[in-house]
């Protein structure tokens, strides 16, 4: 898979995208991560990608033309072209169903915004799809680019030591995980549960499984409401 990251901070990424999962990743040829100084597409002398927006108010716009270009440009590259996903507060919410769609897809290029946004016509004419990380505003599109990343490279076949661990941890199911322990048996008066010793592979698998019911239920209803409707679908 190919990940293309358009920005106006490249170096943001070498630190968290250089090291860990993803970095033995990018190392073992399972992706190929390219991140891009939108600054580079700039037609003018200062480099500028951003102006006042029409109608007066407070902040600046990304402009079109750099945007445009930059993307035309990395489309060219690599190949084949890529799902153009802008990262934004209004986009449709990351989830691990969001990044297992794209897991699936050969390429992807992020967009990562600043200042106040994009110019719609980016929305319009340039972008195949929206992705939000939450409902909060973030001073930039470099963070959410870097989740997304992070999220989707470890879905990918031969990213991950164990591909055993993706079909347990949160949300692979549809519920959050079960607590886990490891050594020492007792920390501060704490105790690891005695099923978790027993050596018993049913019994702990029950426990796990009923765990995970219970912490889903308690803390994310949500989550739990859905779970419960697709299981009765099913
Ligand atoms: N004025 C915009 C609005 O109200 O929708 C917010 C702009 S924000 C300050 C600058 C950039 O940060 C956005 O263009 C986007 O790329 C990124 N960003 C901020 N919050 C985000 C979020 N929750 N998810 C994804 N991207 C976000």
């Amino acid at each position: 898979m190919r990940i293309d990251i358009l920005t106006l901070f490249p170096e943001m990424f070498d630190g968290p995208l250089g090291m860990g999962i993803v970095q033995r990743a990018r190392q073992a040829g399972v992706v190929e991560i390219v991140a891009t100084n939108l600054r580079d597409f700039a037609t003018d002398a200062y480099r500028k990608v951003d102006d006042a927006p029409f109608g007066g108010g407070p902040g600046m716009v990304m402009m079109c033309q750099p945007l445009y270009d930059a993307v035309e440009h990395l489309q060219g590259e690599g190949g084949r072209p890529g799902r153009v996903i802008l990262m934004s507060p209004q986009g449709r919410p990351f989830t691990q169903r969001v990044a297992r769609e794209l897991a699936a897809l050969d390429r992807i290029l992020l967009v990562a915004g600043r200042y106040e946004g994009f110019d719609e016509r980016v929305r319009e004419g340039l972008a195949d799809d929206e992705i939000s990380l939450g409902d909060f505003v973030l001073s930039g599109g470099e963070i959410p680019a870097m989740a997304v990343t992070d999220a989707v490279v470890r879905l990918l076949p031969g990213a991950l030591g164990s591909e055993a661990s993706l079909d347990e941890e949160s949300f692979a199911g549809g519920l959050l995980e079960y607590p886990q322990y490891t050594r020492p048996r007792s920390f501060r008066g704490m105790d690891v549960p005695d099923v978790l010793l027993s050596g018993n592979h049913a019994a702990i698998q029950a426990w796990r499984a009923e765990q995970a019911r219970l912490r889903t239920q308690q803390r994310r209803p949500d989550l739990w409401a859905d779970y419960n409707d697709t299981t009765r679908r099913e």
